[in-house]
């Protein structure tokens, strides 16, 4: 596997948190801001930007999710989910849906949103959040060229957050959205930050054809996350015309079209089984 971005993966003790929904917030009905809260999130400190939980739902027949407490493990029938942890909040986290129907997450916030006054049924609101497992220390960046569709605004969030204003940064949101600019606020306005809006694309071509608009240079780092067929036709065309180094790439399949609960860790090319 590909060390991605030099060695620069700080590991955490991995931890269980239990966590209770407070409240949700809805953006022109494309994302749901959700905002979790329990004891278990004294001691999380968020340092990288793509830190993230595996998100146990709640079960469906109203029993409590359970997990081994020596491996961490859930105990299965759990339906579990990649999340960002978007930032910290009082007492919690506050994460981020893009939604879409046909998914377990909208299918459980939907429920969720049939409740006034956020006084939701501890059965539906209690979830478990298992991590941040690792985070990203960024190393200096000069240049850093980043695609993300919906599912990785959250990220990208924490990304623009985190970076300074030196770097000069490529971003292509890869969304059929009107309100891009609203969503990323003061960051839209950075100097050193250049946003591209590009139309999903499934074949890959649009992306593609986006990032040899960019002129790379060796030291250039290259942040990918999204629908990964999207993603497959740049990642190939990076790892083997570019100049930039397979090390300074993170590519990331976050979901992939028609497939439910699909596990990051598989690889995004199938020709291809090396991540990242
Ligand atoms: C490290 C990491 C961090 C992530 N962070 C976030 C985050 O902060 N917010 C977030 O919303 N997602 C995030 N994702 C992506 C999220 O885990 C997947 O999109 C997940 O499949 C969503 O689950 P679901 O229950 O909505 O849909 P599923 O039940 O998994 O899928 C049902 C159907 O919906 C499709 N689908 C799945 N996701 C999407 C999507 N985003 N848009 C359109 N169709 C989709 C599937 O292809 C499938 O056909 C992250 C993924 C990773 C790997």
């Amino acid at each position: 596997m590909v060390e991605i971005f030099g060695k620069t993966k700080k590991k955490h003790k991995l931890k269980m948190r239990r966590g209770n929904v407070t409240g949700i917030s809805t953006i022109d009905n494309r994302f749901a801001r959700i905002a979790v809260v329990g004891e278990d999130f004294d001691d999380m400190s968020l340092e990288g930007p793509c830190d993230h939980f595996k998100l146990a739902l709640p079960r469906t027949d109203g029993s409590c999710l359970t997990f081994d407490e020596q491996s961490l493990k859930f105990l299965g029938g759990e339906i579990t989910r990649d999340i960002t942890a978007k930032r910290s909040i009082l007492g919690g986290v506050e994460i981020e849906v893009a939604l879409h129907a046909g998914g377990e997450l909208y299918s459980w916030i939907s429920k969720l949103q049939k409740y006034e006054g956020n006084e939701y049924p501890q059965e539906l609101s209690e979830i478990l959040l298992l991590g941040p497992k690792s985070s990203i220390i960024l190393p200096k960046i000069d240049h850093l060229v980043i695609a993300v569709d919906h599912a990785a605004y959250p990220a990208l969030t924490r990304w623009l957050d985190l970076l300074g204003e030196d770097e000069d940064v490529d971003i292509f949101l890869i969304s059929d959205w009107d309100q891009n600019q609203e969503y990323f606020g003061k960051h839209w306005q950075r100097q050193n930050l250049k946003f591209n809006v590009i139309s999903p694309d499934h074949s890959g071509e649009t992306l593609l054809q986006a990032i040899q608009s960019v002129y790379l240079y060796p030291d250039h780092y290259i942040w990918f996350a999204g629908e990964a067929t999207t993603l497959i036709k740049a990642r190939k065309w990076l790892r083997t015309n570019s100049v930039v180094p397979k090390e300074n790439m993170k590519i990331d399949g976050y979901w992939k079209e028609g497939i439910a609960g699909r596990s990051h860790h598989d690889p995004i090319d199938p020709n291809e089984p090396e991540l990242g």
